[in-house]
């Protein structure tokens, strides 16, 4: 019984902080069509990625949180370096590794679709420094599959599909959801 209380205050503080237990992003081709959702949900372990996406070449791609959340196609530099609070190497077989938005590769299967499910066990969707929403990332797949080891983001080929994770404040200063055709020519915003 004390331990549901427990619980229940925690949701109510989180409700109070507007913090959300989860969020659902859209995923976006270089061309601007969007080919899929990722869930993402706040958990004890850390932040579940749903992710399910079409339109891939067949077998592993890299997957990563990227420092800023801004999906500038084609390439989608504008997302910066993967999401490395900590100050680590890249990769999760480095031994200095590894950044916090570094997860294991997903597998498309033959007729191009990635369904799948995966932790990323530094991270939360609350606020500090592990935040993935706090002050806004995104989520990128790679052309290629990550390598693990190589700097500074596994050797992973192009940046394929990215999707927004906007920080709270933003989301609710935009009265439209964001049109995939406005961000050729979006003004910066700092
Ligand atoms: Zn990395």
């Amino acid at each position: 019984m004390r331990l549901l209380s427990i619980f229940l205050i925690l949701i109510l503080v989180s409700c109070q902080n507007h913090t959300p237990s989860a969020k659902t992003i859209d995923m976006y081709n270089a061309a601007g069509d969007m080919v899929g959702t990722a869930k993402l949900t706040e958990q004890s372990e850390g932040v579940k990625v749903e992710i399910k996406v079409e339109n891939l070449t067949p077998g592993f791609h890299g997957i990563h949180v990227h420092e800023f959340p801004k999906c500038k196609a084609p390439d989608f530099k504008s997302a910066g370096n993967h999401f490395n609070p900590e100050g680590k190497e890249h990769g999760l077989m480095h031994p200095e590794g590894a950044h916090l938005g570094d997860m294991p590769n997903v597998e498309a299967d033959e007729s191009g679709l990635v369904d799948g499910e995966i932790i990323i066990p530094e991270a939360t969707l609350l606020d500090g420094n592990k935040s993935i929403v706090q002050k806004g990332t995104a989520l990128i797949i790679d052309e290629d599959k990550d390598d693990g080891v190589t700097q500074p983001s596994g050797n992973t080929g192009a940046r394929i599909l990215c999707g927004e994770i906007k920080p709270e404040s933003e989301e609710k200063a935009k009265e439209s959801p964001t049109d995939p055709t406005d961000t050729e020519d979006q003004e910066e915003e700092d």
